[in-house]
């Protein structure tokens, strides 16, 4: 029997999707120069991690590397493993660092470069015959990392060090910790060998010069977030989640939507029901506030999100007509003010269903 890991995930005439995700290349490219230029005399890398923040890594990996990015993070080796035949492998490199001596011999048989976060991860990376790897130090966020007393210790001497990470906690604010975590991420730089140094994720780019060592890794701005308001003029959306209308039907005066009856006619109108839910990633703190383009019109969301549907106004595009495709508006700075979830969540959750 072949094995079943080869099999196409969906028969050459499978339906399409009603659901699929837009990526305007040219925006994803433009905001990783200008996050790149942005950087200074340091070279932007790219956060990829969590399929790409939803986009889809194999899609916007290819899209970084054209617009010259060449250092790329994921969280887990199986994130890393899916980009194998998309770029050297030595330009990926893993946030999470090896848990097991099976990680760091993958790593080693792949090329894929660790991210060193604990004493074990040194040890298990030199047992495997070590190499160059990345080093994360904890400055502050109290995260992953080596804590700053650690870092004399002989496993960590022995380490051949491309990039010395830090990760600040508050980039996206101006906190007295960022100075704070600065001053003790160049003590780490000093006390170190290293190639290259990074301190900054996207808010902190915006924070100056002092803050960019030799490489950035910025991941939510490259997707159309803005983290802070210094980012807002460069950086433009990217994502534009499209659906398509199924069905549509006239409402009389007093007729109510959805589940719990939230929505009520007040006269006569005509509504449309498209193929989008909660479990999609369009959360229930939609209902009744959501809005979606059909063309230059705007479509309120009315009554509740239900798992895989929406009901929405159709007064503003009368001709809209079964079959049609609608925009979801997913301005992410927008969004998150409205709905009180993080850009970082809006992006991450959208489901499985729409076509990447
Ligand atoms: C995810 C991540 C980033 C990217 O952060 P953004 O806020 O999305 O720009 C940078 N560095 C590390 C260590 C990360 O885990």
């Amino acid at each position: 029997m072949a094995p079943r890991a080869n099999f196409p995930t969906m028969p050459p005439d499978c339906p399409a999707f009603p659901l699929r995700l837009t990526i305007d290349a040219a925006a994803l490219a433009d905001n990783w120069r200008a996050l790149d230029r942005l950087s200074g005399s340091a070279s932007a890398a790219a956060a990829v991690k969590a399929d790409g923040y939803g986009l889809g890594a194999r899609r916007v990996v290819p899209l970084l590397w054209d617009a010259g990015c060449r250092t790329f993070y994921v969280a887990h080796w199986a994130e890393a493993a899916e980009l194998l035949d998309l770029v050297t492998p030595g330009s990926v490199a893993v946030l999470h660092g090896p848990l097991s001596a099976a990680d760091a011999s993958f790593a080693k048989s792949s090329g894929l470069r660790p991210v060193i976060n604990t004493l074990a991860q040194a040890q298990l990376w030199q047992a495997a015959g070590g190499g160059l790897c990345d080093l994360m130090v904890d400055t502050g966020i109290n995260r992953l990392g080596l804590a700053m007393g650690e870092l004399a210790d002989p496993s960590i001497a022995g380490l051949e060090i491309d990039t010395l990470h830090s990760h600040l906690a508050s980039a996206d604010e101006a906190s007295p910790l960022n100075e704070t975590q600065r001053g003790r991420w160049l003590g780490a730089c000093n006390q170190l060998p290293h190639r290259r140094a990074a301190l900054a994720n996207s808010a902190g780019i915006a924070l100056g010069e002092g803050y960019h060592g030799q490489l950035t890794r910025p991941g939510l701005a490259l997707y159309g977030g803005v983290p802070c308001s210094t980012l807002a003029p460069h950086i433009r959306q990217v994502a534009f989640p499209q659906v398509q209308l199924m069905q549509r039907r006239t409402l009389q005066a007093g007729d109510t939507v959805g589940y719990n009856a939230t929505f009520t006619a007040s006269a006569p109108m005509e509504v449309g029901v498209v193929s989008l839910g909660y479990a999609d990633g369009y959360l229930r703190c939609w209902s009744n506030l959501g809005t979606i383009r059909a063309g230059e019109a705007e479509l309120s969301v009315l009554g509740r999100i239900s798992m895989d549907m929406t009901v929405l106004d159709l007064s503003a595009a009368l001709d809209l007509a079964e079959g049609d495709w609608v925009t979801i508006d997913y301005a992410l700075p927008e969004s998150a003010s409205k709905t009180g979830l993080s850009q970082y969540e809006l992006l991450t959750s959208l489901g499985r269903r729409f076509q990447r």
